[in-house]
């Protein structure tokens, strides 16, 4: 359509991805043919491969919404709406999250410290793994005002456990209601108790969705036994999080925050239900969870305490 000199200005929205591998790569594609964002720019300390992943991304051009997209540096986070990190190095086969901690540790502060000279207004949403202590890390590196900085958490997790209930219910999984609190790891905690469809508890046994949980626990360790890593959903993820912060959703996902009290949880980031819209994280939903529930949020918490403490 044809507008002329009187149409209004039309705001930006940037969202900047730091890392252009698998995920960042993947998240750029994401919002790009999902018309989320009107500008996306691609950070990678090897330059050539975020040129590369941009080039690639343009010529699509034609079939996608509009969008500029283009291989930055760090002085395009000043405006960017939201920060994605997704630099940092990715579990081998058989290696948990909790084995990146030293590495994607230095990589997310050395990156905060970067954004914090340009902005001081983005979001910043961390993807790196292991996901809690590096949303701790860049939490506390930022020292952006509570909910500015969360991570993806078990929102991927959530999602996988969802599709598999889904399955065995031959249900749509936006239908099934499912949520995994705690670590976005090996201590992540099923709540069955809040599984649901239309409020009504499914009709599975807590046996079927106890593998079902499993399952969802196995599931990257599958993935990247079977093709090196995981991006497509993730990317997914990223980018359904970004369209809640963009146009002020106040959507509610299982994120990981810094949580200072709630939950009867202190100074560490772990997911629990909480609302996104602009700014990002702006309150935590209580859920009421049953006492084994509580129990194994317990065990991520001092999982992560012993991470952050070493
Ligand atoms: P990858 O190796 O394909 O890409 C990582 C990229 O980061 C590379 O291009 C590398 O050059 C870049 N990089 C490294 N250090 C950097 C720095 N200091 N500054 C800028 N760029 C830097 O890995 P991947 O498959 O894209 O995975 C990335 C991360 O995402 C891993 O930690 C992985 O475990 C994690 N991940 C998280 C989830 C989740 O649910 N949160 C899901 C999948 C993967």
């Amino acid at each position: 359509m044809f507008l002329g000199t009187s149409s209004k200005h039309i705001e930006s929205t940037r969202v900047v991805i730091i890392g252009a591998g698998n995920v960042g790569a993947t998240c750029a594609f994401s919002l790009l043919i999902q018309g989320i964002a009107s500008e996306i720019v691609l950070i990678d300390r090897d330059q050539k491969k975020s040129e590369g992943e941009v080039m690639d991304l343009e010529h699509g051009a034609s079939f996608a919404p509009h969008a500029r997209v283009w291989a930055g540096d760090y002085a395009d986070c000043k405006g960017a709406d939201v920060v994605v990190i997704t630099a940092g190095a990715k579990q081998k086969p058989g290696q948990s999250r909790l084995e990146l901690v030293e590495i994607n540790t230095k990589i997310t502060s050395e990156i905060v410290k970067n954004i914090r000279r340009y902005t001081k207004q983005a979001v910043i949403l961390m993807v790196a793994n292991p996901l809690d202590i590096t949303t701790y890390i860049a939490t506390k590196t930022a020292g952006f005002p509570w909910g500015q900085v969360f991570g993806t958490g078990t929102t991927l997790d959530s999602s996988r456990f969802r599709y598999l209930l889904a399955q065995s219910m031959n249900v749509d999984p936006e239908s099934v209601g499912a949520y995994l609190l705690g670590e976005h790891g090996d201590s992540s905690v099923p709540v069955y108790s809040h599984v649901n469809v239309m409020g009504e508890a499914l009709p599975l046994s807590k046996k079927e969705m106890q593998k079902a949980y499993e399952n969802a626990k196995r599931a990257a360790y599958e993935v990247i036994e079977r093709k090196g890593a995981t991006f497509y959903a993730i990317a997914l993820a990223v980018a359904r999080i970004a369209r809640a912060i963009l146009y002020d959703e106040n959507h509610v996902f299982v994120a990981s925050v810094l949580l200072r009290g709630e939950y009867g949880i202190n100074d560490v980031c772990l997911s629990v239900p909480v609302v996104v819209g602009r700014g990002g994280v702006k309150k935590i939903v209580a859920v009421t969870l049953s006492a084994e529930e509580k129990k194994r949020l317990q065990k991520s918490v001092a999982i992560m305490k012993e991470n952050i403490k070493n």
